[in-house]
């Protein structure tokens, strides 16, 4: 156990004012941004304490929307990705406005609808590097890039490779349509081997300044 502060009490759970909602250390929260005209900041809740004035505060780990990163947001980044990123703070509870899912990449391709509360993370994010953990990631198609969830891709019944249908001359409504698919090496019988390719997906930046989120 980390230890506390004189007059600060760690707390097991923080109701969010106005719901019937129970926060927990590790659960995913939405914050009120300052700007209300931006999307709610998401967070982990690493630990929920009161001051001896009973004022609650969480301690949290800052996940970052892709267009927060150095990079940028990229064509591979899904709508609800987020990055979970090295970056903690400590905020007053009343900024937390609800809950959310971040899910891991593997579980969020399995949900059959996503709701507004779904995010999900496959990369960590260092914010003083713009770095990501994994450094690099498998990439499909013709076109070589990282899987978007958001895309609707077509498997290969021959490479087993995965196909944007637009990089194939399709599409979508045609793709949905296909019940058999080979890609066009495949189709053209062409054993041209396929390198083994990964995509780097840091950004080759200096180093720059943390983001700052006050409010
Ligand atoms: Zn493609
Ligand atoms: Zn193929």
């Amino acid at each position: 156990m980390a230890k506390t502060k004189p007059g600060k009490k760690d707390l097991d759970s923080y109701g969010i004012k106005g719901t019937n909602k129970i926060v927990r250390p590790g659960d995913c929260v939405l914050m009120r941004p300052s700007d209300l005209d931006k999307p709610p900041y998401v967070a982990r809740v690493e630990k929920i304490e009161a001051d001896h004035r009973n004022n609650i505060k969480v301690q949290v780990r800052w996940y970052y929307r892709p267009e927060e990163s150095v990079g940028g947001r990229r064509q591979f980044h899904g709508a609800k990705e987020l990055f979970l990123s090295d970056h903690h703070d400590m905020q007053s509870a009343h900024t937390i406005e609800g809950k959310c899912i971040v899910h891991s990449f593997k579980n969020y391709t399995k949900l059959e609808n996503v709701g507004a509360e779904d995010y999900f993370c496959r990369f960590e994010y260092k914010a003083a590097t713009g770095g990501f953990t994994p450094d690099r990631v498998a990439v499909y198609c013709k076109c070589e890039m990282p899987y978007n969830p958001d895309d609707l891709m077509v498997q290969c019944e021959g490479c087993k490779d995965w196909f944007h249908p637009s990089c194939m001359g399709m599409t979508i409504e045609e793709a949905k349509k296909l019940e058999h698919f080979l890609c066009s090496d495949c189709s053209s019988e062409d054993d041209s081997r396929r390198s083994l390719n990964s995509f780097p997906v840091s950004p080759a930046v200096g180093k720059v300044e943390p983001k700052r989120r006050k409010r």
